[in-house]
Parts: C-alpha cells; structure tokens; sequence
C-alpha cells in the first residue's frame, strides 16, 4: 500500500546532518566533531530534582504553559542573565524544547504565502518548520566578511525588506557567530521601520566566550512588541533528551502558540520541568564550569587549525568552528574524504544554508583527548593530499 503523503513533507528533504551520521554510525573508529549536542551529564542536582519528583510521584500533566513555578524562575532568569522582561502568566511559555517552541512561533505567526527571511547558515530547522506551517522560505545570507553577523545589507540584498518574519539565532549554530549590541541596533531599526516580527532563537545566550555577553535583540527600544525570544535548557544546561525549553514573547502570540501547544503537546515534560526549576535555582555554577571548558576546547581548536593549514573564522559563541575548506575539494567532498579516510565525522556547511557553503561545522562538544586526537588525523588527511 502507499501513501499520498502530504505535499508540504515530501517537499522537505531528509536532514543533511543525519545521513553523515549514519555512516559514521556504522564504524567504531570515528571521532565525532559532527555532534550538535553537550558531551557533559546534565548537573547533579537538575538530575536529582528529576528523580526526586519521579519518588514523589509528580507525573501528572501540568498547566499547558508549564508549572508556574518554572516559569517564575524562567522570569527571573532571563531579567537577571539578559535584562529581559516577561510576564510568567501571558509571556512564557515552556515547551518540549526550544523546537517545539519555534514550530509553534511560525504556525501561530504564518499564512500561506507569508514571506519568512532566514538568516543563513543557521540551524537546520527553520526552513522545514516554515513550510510545514506554510510558509515561503527567503534565506538572507551571511558572510564571512562581515563575521558571520546579520546586516541590512543582507537583507536588503536577499531582498527581504517585505518579509513578514525575520528569523535568525545568535550565538550562531553552525558558525559561532555573535551579534553585538552595535550589530543589532541597526537591524532593530531597520525592523521597526519595516514593521518586520523577529523570531530571535537565543539557545546559545550562556555561551558566548572572549568577554563578550550576549544581548538580545529584544531589549532595544521598541522590539519588545516585536520579538519572540527561544532558549532551552539543552545547550546551557545539557539536558537535551529531556526536552525542555521555552519562548518570550508579547501575550497574544505566547497566548496563540499555548492554544496550539494545548491540542498538540497539552503540556511540556513534567520531569523536565522539575529538572530545569533545580537547574535555574542551583545549577549556575555547574554551568559556568562548562562554558569554560568549552572555552578551552575553542581556543585549542582555532588554534590548531591555523596550525595545521586551515583557515578558521573566530568563533565566539555557541560550540562550534567554521573552518575554511581547502581549495580542491566542495565541503560535501572534504566531509566525506575525511571520514572515510581518517574516520572524523564533521559537517559540510552547505547543510545550514546559504553562506555555509566551502566550509565546515565542527562541534567542540566533545572531550579535549578526541578533539586533539581528531585534528592530528586532519593533519595526516591534508598531508596525504599535498
Ligand atoms: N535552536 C538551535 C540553534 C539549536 O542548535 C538547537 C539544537 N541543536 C535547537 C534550537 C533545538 O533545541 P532543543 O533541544 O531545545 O529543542
């Protein structure tokens, strides 16, 4: 028997990230740099919070937006960490991960037909998530040059000044990229004047390295009204497999997606839930201790690809480096050659969109041992190929 599948799946192609991995799934000895997730456990005590409510028997649905509770501490969180105001009863809501929180942004906020600006390379799930909900994808294309950071320039040049949302995530996954304020009082104005919404995916705030803090957009005069704000607790937290995340964002669109989230999801992971409370009460150091060991990990991996012959873009967020591909090969060719050769798994950057293209996202979530091990064998790849 078949199927006729609807046309807004089968137009979407599988994952580029996903077919790399099955084939470094296949061997035992591949490092991965492919890997868009923490190496470390989630903190002790988000884990014994979790466990505790298990003993205790809390596995019940919780209100639709998440337990209160969570989102006070959500409230407080982001006015202590970013200077962000939101109301836990009309302005959060908590979601099975900051996914789920961005599909519910584009079909709360999507017509057919509607026109949504993607600042490119980016996270992979923009683009599908716009035409599941209907929408019309315009990549805007960051460049290298301008560090990887979003401009007018790009968007007057993708031609995206009518777009009806501007998405974009900053610290950047697959570059590192950052937006300074300096970088992001331009693209306010610009929104403001062109009555644009922006969906601003902030999952990688905690980790931005060099002195440099994260801002987000929606502290600058009249975004407030305009933005909706994703985090999570995956990245910052390493609590990917429990699911949890949230958005900000002015009540009528918090109160749309928490109408679609009730008949989809009704609530978000109850034992994450209790997890990301501890988390946000107690675990502040555990994520400090982090951000520096990826810090670490950064420095020694910019380091050693210029050494070994590579250019490099100085990344300065999120875990990932965008290294250059050598001439000779496209990103998709170099990907698979080194994998097959040396067994070390990155990803071609053509996979996060326009601007990715001739490079590579390698991920430092990964202990120091395997990412030093990983370049000696990109090194003995490129000396093959002299
Ligand atoms: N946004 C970005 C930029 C990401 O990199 C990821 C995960 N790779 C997500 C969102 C999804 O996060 P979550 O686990 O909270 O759904």
């Amino acid at each position: 028997m078949t199927f006729e599948l609807a046309d807004r799946v089968q137009s979407v192609p599988p994952s580029g990230i996903r077919r790399f991995f099955e084939i470094a799934e296949e061997r035992d000895d591949v490092i991965s740099l492919g890997v868009g997730e923490p190496d470390f456990a989630t903190p002790w005590a988000a884990r014994d919070a979790a466990i505790t409510s298990l003993e205790q028997g809390k596995t019940s649905y919780t209100a639709n937006r998440g337990k209160r509770e969570l989102r006070e501490a959500i409230s407080d969180y982001v006015a202590d960490r970013f200077d962000l105001g939101y109301d836990p009863d009309e302005e959060i809501i908590a979601t099975a991960g900051a996914s789920e929180a961005v599909d519910l942004a584009f079909r709360a906020l999507v017509n057919p037909g509607d026109t949504v600006a993607i600042a490119q390379p980016s996270y992979i799930s923009y683009e599908p998530g716009v035409t599941f909900a209907g929408g019309e994808v315009l990549p805007v294309p960051t460049t290298e040059e301008n560090d990887f950071r979003l401009t007018v320039d790009a968007i007057e040049q993708a031609g995206a000044s009518e777009a009806d949302l501007l998405v974009y995530c900053y610290p950047n996954n697959p570059t590192g990229a950052i937006m300074r304020e300096s970088d992001l009082e331009p693209i306010a104005e610009f929104v403001r004047e062109h009555d644009l919404t922006v969906l601003a995916d902030e999952i990688y705030a905690e980790l931005t390295y060099d002195g440099h803090t994260h801002t987000s957009i929606a502290t600058l005069p009249g975004m407030r009204e305009r933005t909706i704000v994703f985090n999570g607790f995956s990245k910052a937290h390493a609590m990917t497999g429990l699911r949890l995340g949230y958005a900000l964002g002015p009540a009528e669109v918090i109160g749309a997606m928490n109408k679609i989230h009730q008949y989809t999801m009704l609530s978000a992971p109850t034992t994450a839930q209790y997890a990301a409370l501890e988390a946000l009460e107690s675990c502040e150091n555990d994520v400090q201790e982090m951000v520096a060991e990826y810090d670490r990990r950064r420095k020694f991996i910019l380091s050693r690809f210029r050494e070994i012959g590579m250019d490099v873009f100085d990344a300065k967020g999120a875990f990932y480096c965008f290294p250059e591909v050598p001439e000779g090969w496209t990103a998709e060719e170099f990907a698979q050659d080194v994998l097959t050769e040396q067994g070390v798994a990155v990803v071609p950057g053509d996979v996060f969109g326009a601007g990715g293209e001739g490079h590579l996202r390698v991920s430092y979530a990964t202990g120091l041992e395997d990412i030093r091990e990983a370049l000696t064998r990109l090194e003995a790849f490129l000396a093959d190929h002299e």
